[in-house]
């Protein structure tokens, strides 16, 4: 028996990318899941897919509090509690500071900060309540390190490995808490990049062409951290394409 089997698992970003590969993966191991992002029609042909009975969604913008907020309630009416939170929603518009793209920035600081901090809100206490949790924050080696362009992206990720450890440390044993570095992997996380100049930089680079691997792998890697039995957590995994040296 998978240890995820009967868990009710609620994933931000689930639309498409990591999100929507492990939502399939957990409910093929017999869990739950509960799921949020802005574009209704992925969700609901990826619920109607998994069948209704073990899938819900909610369209959900993370960077609005009320919206997070009623996604887990909702999966708390629906399924009777939520075990384990993947804060998986995040985008990625690289740019050089110089270009100024400031409403990127805020944007980058709204979704994958703050959305973050708000999907941890929304179950910490109901996880406190009930003595444990499993919250799996998605960050990236970008939140490690730097490449040029990633100043406000780095920035955002960064702070997703500090709250992370945060979590860790004031939730009194109670919750495991993972933060996964991905490398370069297959998604639409790309697309948010729309600054000609950054465009061209990476197309010209030899080292960002042709890097990314399957993004199975990191759902993968989300299932081994909801895997791990209550008492013990993978706490970071960095996984990254061998040919990847950033
Ligand atoms: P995708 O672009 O395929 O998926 C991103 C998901 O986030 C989508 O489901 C999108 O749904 C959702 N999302 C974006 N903005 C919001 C919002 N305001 N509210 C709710 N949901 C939102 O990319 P990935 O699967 O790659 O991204 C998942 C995470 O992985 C991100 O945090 C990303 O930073 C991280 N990551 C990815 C890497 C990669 O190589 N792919 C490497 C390192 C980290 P919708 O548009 O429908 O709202």
């Amino acid at each position: 028996m998978s240890c995820i089997e009967g868990k009710v698992i609620l994933i931000t970003g689930a639309s498409s990318g990591f999100g929507m590969v492990t939502a399939k993966k957990c409910v093929e191991h017999g869990a739950k899941v509960v799921l949020g992002a802005r574009r209704e029609d992925r969700l609901s042909e990826l619920c109607n897919s998994l069948g209704n009975e073990n899938a819900i969604f909610k369209v959900t913008d993370v960077t609005n509090k009320q919206n997070v907020n009623d996604l887990a309630k909702y999966g708390i009416d629906t399924f009777g509690q939520i075990d384990s939170l993947v804060n998986n929603a995040g985008i990625m518009p690289l740019s050089f500071i110089e270009q100024g793209r400031t409403d990127e920035w805020d944007s980058m600081i709204d979704v994958n900060i703050k959305g973050v901090l708000y999907a941890i809100d929304s179950v910490y206490t109901h996880m406190m309540e009930r003595g444990s949790g499993q919250i799996i924050n998605i960050s990236s080696v970008a939140g490690k390190r730097l490449i040029p362009g990633s100043a406000v992206y780095s920035g955002t990720k960064f702070a997703v490995g500090a709250i992370s450890e945060g979590l860790r440390i004031e939730s009194d044993g109670k919750l495991q808490v993972t933060c996964i570095f991905p490398g370069a992997f297959e998604t639409e996380l790309g697309a948010s990049i729309k600054d000609e100049a950054m465009l061209e930089y990476l197309a010209t680079q030899a080292q960002y062409v042709n890097l990314a691997q399957p993004a199975e792998i990191i759902a993968d890697a989300i299932l081994y951290a909801l895997e791990q039995k209550p008492g013990v957590a993978a706490n970071e995994i960095v996984l990254r394409p061998t040919a990847q040296d950033f």
